[in-house]
């Protein structure tokens, strides 16, 4: 059994699962939760030499209640400290390291377990700041989470070590920024937020082209979609010609 919460980000869902099957529900083009979030999509594709991609599916991530819980929890206490302050939670994007095929295809759908693939090991057990850390030569605002809603940007830090694959992809996230702590400058030192801030904002400026929100602890955010992109749209397949069918049907000869 299945159920749904309904946070404050419009349209998200977070999927608590009860039983251990896939962690990746495809999601029909039609649904409301895929429209809004390619919506983010295109709106985050901000740098104008890429080309917007083509979305080619998108994934609901599903987890266990014991991996939601948390951040519920941390969820409550920032709310508790920001009051009925609006907008405290955020759907960001995230790009990472992919060793295997998960989401190539629509059948693609089994995490691997290889510890070096940053994608299984997120949708798997969420963010963790330990490893978050190794995989970005510079980061800007220390050993946290990063994340933005410049899905081009993103799109910078995905990447796959299977050079046969074509399709690209970022995780989409609910992350609790609360009361963020803008900064214009890098400082590589920080390790949390700053007093009475839960988030940095990173505002382009003086050192950051492109915004990114920083958190620095592994209960503000979880993973909620997959979004799987080309840069040309799908071949459709090969519609049946007539003729062949025919030829095939003369040609075969018939066993009585
Ligand atoms: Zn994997």
């Amino acid at each position: 059994m299945a159920f749904t919460i309904h946070l404050s980000v419009p349209g998200v869902q977070l999927t608590i699962r009860k039983e251990r099957k896939g962690r990746l529900q495809l999601l029909d083009s039609g649904d409301e939760d895929h429209e809004k979030v390619v919506r983010l999509f295109k709106d985050g594709w901000l740098h104008k030499n890429k080309n917007l991609p083509y979305v080619y599916r998108m994934f609901r991530i599903t987890a266990p209640e014991s991996l939601i819980q948390p951040y519920l929890q941390y969820y409550d206490s920032v709310r508790r400290d920001t009051g009925t302050t609006p907008d405290i939670e955020h759907l960001l994007f995230h790009g990472t390291f992919r060793a295997c095929a998960l989401g190539e295809t629509e059948d693609n759908v089994r995490l691997c377990h290889l510890a070096r693939c940053g994608l299984c090991s997120i949708i798997r057990s969420s963010f963790d700041i330990s490893r978050c850390g190794t995989q970005h030569k510079f980061s800007r605002f220390g050993q946290g989470i990063y994340t933005t809603k410049c899905s081009s940007k993103a799109d910078d830090y995905s990447s796959s070590e299977r050079s046969d694959l074509k399709l690209r992809f970022l995780l989409v996230n609910t992350v609790v920024v609360g009361w963020q702590n803008k900064r214009t400058r890098n400082k590589r030192s920080l390790v949390n937020a700053g007093p009475g801030y839960h988030s940095v904002l990173g505002v382009p400026g003086e050192d950051l082209n492109y915004e990114e929100t920083v958190v620095y602890d592994n209960d503000a955010i979880r993973p909620a979609y997959l979004i799987v992109y080309g840069d040309t749209p799908p071949v459709p397949p090969k519609p049946i010609d007539a003729r062949t069918v025919m030829r095939k049907l003369f040609t075969t000869p018939l066993v009585l």
